[in-house]
């Protein structure tokens, strides 16, 4: 099983998911296929996918950060 790490279109949030063909944000409900999302990061290691996710956390609040004041 692959962990992969992707980025949801609609929320913006980093989601885990070993999905293959079909991406559901357990965020927002988005659904999306697979092959139309830019994987991040792909692991056989659930260990090092959470790893990643914690060490572009800082990326995610930077993210909300800016949109708060664009609007
Ligand atoms: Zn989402």
């Amino acid at each position: 099983m692959i962990y992969k790490i992707v980025r949801c279109p609609h929320c913006k949030k980093m989601v885990m998911t070993t999905s293959e063909k079909i991406f559901k944000c357990m965020f927002c409900g988005h659904i999306k296929k697979m092959e139309n999302l830019n994987v991040e990061y792909s692991s056989m290691d659930p260990t090092l996918a959470r790893n990643f996710m914690k060490s572009r956390k800082r990326d995610i609040h930077f993210e909300k950060f800016d949109d708060v004041w664009i609007n």
